[in-house]
């Protein structure tokens, strides 16, 4: 119960409302034509508690450890980091590993059931008491306070923003956030790839073996329709926007990062010569 209400202050008034657990919602609801659902807002709706469940119990986080082994660490401690914000911080991989690294890290997403889920992995990885606060990345100065020697976006998260004003209205708040020599790093799918090639040639990728089949259903400049089939026989979606490489590292330039280095993906999954991921590395100086 104390821990319950600490949680509930540190994450603000949307959530100290809030009793644990939170009420699940049994399913995704994309409506009559789910091709249309284009709308940043809409992530939080696509989330639902037992995807996110599911996921996280298929994908066990010793697996996806090794699999992205120590690049994102590394990276940081290159850069001479150790304040960072993970603004994605989803089911909380990524700030664990922060926090078990040593980093001092602070845990945002738009996403209440999100926030609670990574509250308790955090406890039962560790023992980590993540400092959890709920934002959305185009308020993110709003609800988060402080300045970071990083940000973190990181598990194609980015590609949940529908409207080139809301990814500008992001990677500003982002660039705000960040002290003088701070340094954004955001990773996405390769979209161009599924793109250029045509959805006729789209192919499935596979995480951690056969647990969880991940396809394109649909495809366009505008969309990509996810379809995320588990092992148990239960499907679930996201649409998200497909961001192309150049295109972020423009808009990333736009914005104010003086220098983008972007990789191309180090592990995951990837079964052709192109990768899976790119992860852009922004300086802001
Ligand atoms: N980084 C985590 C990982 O790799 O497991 C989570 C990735 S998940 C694909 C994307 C996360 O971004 C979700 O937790 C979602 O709630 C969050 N998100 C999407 N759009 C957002 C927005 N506009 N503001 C804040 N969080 C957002």
């Amino acid at each position: 119960e104390a821990l319950a209400s600490w949680v509930g202050r540190a994450v603000g008034h949307r959530l100290s409302n809030r009793r644990f657990p939170i009420t699940a919602r049994p399913t995704q609801e994309f409506g009559d034509n789910p091709v249309d659902v284009r709308e940043t807002g809409h992530y939080t709706e696509e989330y639902v508690p037992s995807f996110v469940d599911k996921w996280d119990s298929l994908i066990d986080w010793e697996k996806r450890s090794q699999s992205e082994g120590n690049f994102f660490i590394d990276l940081l401690r290159k850069h001479g980091v150790k304040s960072v914000l993970d603004v994605a911080t989803g089911t909380g991989f990524h700030s664990v590993r922060l926090l078990e690294a040593g980093f001092d890290a602070v845990s945002a997403d738009g996403s209440a059931d999100m926030l609670s889920k990574a509250f308790k992995n955090g406890m039962e990885n560790g023992g980590h008491i993540l400092r959890v606060v709920q934002a959305d990345w185009r308020w993110l100065n709003r609800d988060v306070h402080g300045e970071y020697d990083a940000i973190v976006c990181l598990g194609n998260s980015f590609t949940h923003l529908f409207s080139e004003r809301d990814r500008r209205k992001a990677l500003a708040e982002f660039y705000a956030m960040l002290k003088h020599d701070g340094v954004l790093i955001l990773d996405q799918r390769n979209y161009d790839a599924m793109l250029d090639r045509g959805f006729s040639s789209k192919h499935t990728f596979y995480y951690c073996g056969e647990d969880v089949a991940v396809e394109p259903e649909y495809l366009d400049e505008g969309l990509c329709r996810m379809r995320y089939d588990f092992s148990d026989g239960s499907e679930y979606h996201l649409n998200m926007y497909p961001l192309r490489k150049d295109y972020t590292r423009r808009l990333m330039t736009e914005v104010g990062f003086q220098h983008i280095e972007t990789y191309g993906d180090f592990q995951h999954t990837y079964r052709e010569e192109q990768p899976d991921f790119f992860v852009h590395v922004a300086e802001k100086e």
